[in-house]
């Protein structure tokens, strides 16, 4: 009987285990989970749940007993602390080692650090934590203007703190937005109360707050830094696979071992529509990519290439994007841009890369379809929709 074995129990990991059983595996599935909580999704965590606006059942990505159901042997609390492509075996902290027949890397990603005491949050542990300072923090610091940063600004508001956004840049997202549509959320949150610090950076985190680089000190009872996340990529590193700026695969999710495949957030997969290697950060690339590897690793012809997709909500907005931006001419409007209900398209060289949807709900499919058919584009006709 086959032995497939997954490292990470996330998103990616627990829907390559579904995949498996659903297209007819019958082998072995092991699931190596270093968290203590069963595979759970991350984006309520800096949302509604991190609100208290949702229950914690809700984020599990299935109920308890769907694992003993399903014959997968998920083992929580088990970090895998190397892997040995030539002798199809992963061997875990304890000593123990675990053969494998098949292997996907599906580890993710852990936050970039400061020194000092900051709070970040990628877990469910960190979403519990931080919601509970929220409750009795009056004064809050978010270092970095980022997707996570922003949302934990808008939950410390709803919790009716002061905040304070410290971003180097010079507006809200701007490294993967752009100034146009960065200002639209860097104004949505001076909107709501808070007082977003551009063009500074935290230079130090105290117990006591944060000191700026212009040397002023902001006084915090809480400091939460979102300032990236970084590849979980050192097992495949010293496994001796190909590594950018995550685990190389191909578009059918194998990485450069025969048997060994990646997906998810650690993966960095050769895109088709874009000629190159992607790293996506993002929910759906997990939901869509752990399957996308499960089907590779059964011997079906996958092409993983979905388009990068991302959501956010923060106070009354709520957005998708589709795309990937890496350079642009111009931003096309259409729609109301202060009643935050429209749509925004970056185009190059009169294309379309990028489509952000805003509080328009039946936007999404047609800004891919532009994507996908690298049509040139009329900015007036796409602004008149
Ligand atoms: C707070 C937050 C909010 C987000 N909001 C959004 C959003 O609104 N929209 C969106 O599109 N995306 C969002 N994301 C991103 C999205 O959650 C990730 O893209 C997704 O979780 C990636 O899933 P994954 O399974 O690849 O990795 P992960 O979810 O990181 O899971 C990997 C798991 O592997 C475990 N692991 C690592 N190394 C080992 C090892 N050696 N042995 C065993 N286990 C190991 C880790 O502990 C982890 O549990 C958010 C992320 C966070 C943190």
């Amino acid at each position: 009987m086959a032995t497939y074995v997954i490292v990470g129990g996330g998103l990616a990991g627990a829907k390559a285990a579904q995949t498996l059983r659903e297209e007819g595996f019958d082998g072995e599935i092991v699931l190596f989970a270093a968290e203590s909580e069963r595979p759970y999704e991350r984006p309520p965590l800096s949302k509604d749940y991190l609100q208290g606006r949702s229950e914690r059942e809700a984020v599990f990505v299935h109920a308890p007993e769907w694992y003993a159901d399903n014959a997968v042997d998920l083992r929580l609390g088990m970090r895998v602390t190397r892997i040995e492509p030539e002798h199809h075996v992963v061997r875990l902290g304890n000593g123990s080692r675990q053969p494998y027949d098949k292997l996907l890397i599906a580890t993710g990603a852990t936050p970039r650090r400061l020194p000092g005491p900051a709070a970040y949050l990628r877990t469910l542990a960190d979403s519990e934590a931080i919601r509970e300072r929220l409750a009795r923090a009056e004064r809050v610091v978010v270092i970095g203007a980022s997707w996570i940063g922003l949302e934990t600004a808008a939950a410390a508001r709803a919790a009716g703190c002061e905040v304070t956004v410290v971003e180097p840049e010079p507006t809200a997202l701007h490294r993967v937005l752009g100034p146009e549509v960065g200002g639209v959320f860097a104004r949505l949150h001076a909107r709501n109360g808070v007082d977003l610090r551009f063009g500074i950076s935290a230079a130090e985190v105290t117990a006591t707050g944060v000191r700026l680089s212009s040397g002023e000190r902001l006084t915090a009872d809480l400091v939460v830094a979102g300032i990236g996340a970084t590849p979980e990529v050192e097992l495949a590193r010293e496994a001796g696979l190909e590594v950018g700026q995550g685990v190389r695969t191909d578009a059918a999710l194998r990485t450069s071992h025969p048997h060994v495949y990646a997906a998810g957030d650690v993966a960095e997969s050769f895109h088709p529509l874009y000629g190159r290697h992607l790293r996506v950060e993002h929910w759906a690339n997990a939901l869509h990519g752990g399957p996308a590897a499960a089907r590779s690793m059964l011997g079906q012809e996958v092409v993983h290439d979905l388009l990068p997709y991302f959501y956010t909500d923060q106070y009354d907005l709520g957005m998708e994007f589709s795309g990937h931006i890496d350079g642009y001419d111009e931003v096309v409007w259409r729609g109301d841009v202060d009643g935050l209900e429209f749509v925004a398209y970056w185009l190059r060289d009169g294309r379309v890369v990028a489509g952000m949807n805003v509080n328009v709900w039946d936007a999404a499919d047609g800004i891919q379809e532009l994507i996908r058919s690298g049509a040139v584009v009329d900015p007036k006709e796409l602004s008149s929709g």
